[in-house]
């Protein structure tokens, strides 16, 4: 096996998503899910060398999912525990105001990301176990945490800051951090290579619509507005999140409904958004619902495109002007539909969507406005395993 690999590692509450990735070519050697840990019908599906095997077994915990993730790489060809693996890159959903940069790991940045978990209760503490168990089964390779919150870090004070008490803000830590933040910089990137152009110069747009969804809006590069916020329920629609509401909202659901903080966790978190407004949240189900004429899947899909164009516009107002507006993610790679309806009618802004190259079956990233038009829109696949496989080697290449 090549020497200079490494294990990108995304832990969620009961699933382990990772890739075995060469952070110079790009080149995925193996990428596997662990599904439903300490729940019944535990399931590993593990593919390398186009071969897929899968197993269903009872994972208890977070240690046995990334054990039995081992044992398939060993399995196949690939014995992690041997040389091989320069570092692992552990995807961490939140890095407060503590961590704006990729982080090697040790005993003290484990216990502040543990801290950080009021700020991410759903995320922090997965994260904490899997670069535990993965701590214990490679005790000797350097392990990073990569911060989806980080490249938002130094938002201007006008952008983050909610028009709330200020001490209470300060107290709790309430600001707006942004997420999905590893996809905005890495797509913002590939947009400026894609161009020829110094990222330096450039404003864009960037939406990333998969089934958690953002948008930001860079200057030079850095970032100067993005829509989620102190968690990422904040602004876009999405797949089962409300994104933008009225806060007051919640108290009339906590004083008419008698809601309590769970029940309205579970219903902004798990039941709102396409799945709340149609009752599914896959963009794929909800173009066949309204293919079939389902009159609830047309309003959520008009509800999810004037969300986009309410940021869109927004955005242009505070970069005074775009050059490139990009899609990325699930929905923004593979649906022409949002791509075109989100920027319709907008040709006096220099803004225009052309239809052959919108629908043309192409996975690369591209161009999708008309040559002589003013802003760039593109299409550019995101891949937030090979970014975080970059930071975590960067990281370790200066230890
Ligand atoms: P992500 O979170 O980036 O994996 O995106 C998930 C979303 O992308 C789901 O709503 C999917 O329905 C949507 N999606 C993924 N692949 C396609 C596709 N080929 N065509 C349309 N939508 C897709």
């Amino acid at each position: 096996m090549d020497g200079n690999l490494v294990l990108v590692v995304n832990s969620g509450s009961s699933s382990i998503k990772y890739q075995l990735v060469d952070p110079a070519s790009g080149a995925v050697e193996a990428a596997g899910l662990v599904e439903r840990i300490g729940e019944a019908g535990g399931a590993i599906e593990h593919r390398t060398d186009g071969r897929t095997v899968s197993e269903q077994v009872s994972i208890p915990d977070h240690t046995a999912g990334l054990r039995l993730a081992f044992a398939k790489f060993a399995e196949t060809g690939h014995d992690l525990t041997a040389a091989g693996v320069t570092a692992v890159g552990h995807r961490v959903v939140h890095g407060g105001e503590v961590f704006y940069r990729p982080t090697l790991v040790d005993a003290g940045v484990l216990a502040a990301i543990e801290d950080l978990s009021a700020l991410a209760p759903l995320h922090n503490p997965a994260n904490v176990r899997g670069i535990e168990a993965v701590c214990t089964l490679l005790p000797n390779v350097p392990q990073v945490a990569v911060f989806d919150t980080a490249f938002f870090h130094g938002l201007p004070d006008a952008a983050k800051t909610y028009a709330i008490d200020a001490k209470v803000a300060e107290t709790h830590g309430i600001r707006r951090y942004g997420f999905h933040g590893t996809s905005h910089e890495y797509v913002s990137g590939r947009v400026a290579e894609f161009l020829g152009r110094p990222a330096g110069s450039l404003n864009q747009i960037v939406f990333h619509l998969g089934n958690g969804a953002s948008v930001s809006a860079l200057r030079g590069g850095r970032p100067v507005d993005t829509s989620m916020g102190l968690t990422p329920l904040e602004g876009l629609v999405m797949g089962t999140r409300s994104g933008d509401l009225d806060p007051g909202i919640i108290l009339h659901l906590m004083r008419t409904a008698h809601l309590d903080v769970n029940g309205v966790d579970r219903l902004l978190n798990r039941g709102s958004g396409l799945r709340g407004m149609a009752g599914v949240n896959d963009f794929r189900e909800l173009r066949r619902l309204i293919g079939e004429g389902d009159d609830n899947a047309r309003l959520a899909y008009d509800v999810y495109v004037h969300r986009l164009r309410r940021y869109l516009g927004a955005y242009l107002i505070e970069l005074g002007g775009v050059d490139a507006i990009t899609f990325t993610a699930g929905v923004g790679e593979n649906n022409p539909d949002v791509r075109a309806d989100a920027l319709a009618g907008l040709s006096r802004f220099g803004i225009a969507v052309d239809p052959d190259r919108n629908t043309a079956k192409d996975r690369s990233a591209r161009r999708i406005s008309p040559l002589d038009a003013e802003v760039e829109v593109l299409v550019v696949p995101t891949n937030e395993e090979l970014a975080i496989a970059r930071a975590a080697a960067a990281v370790t290449a200066t230890v």
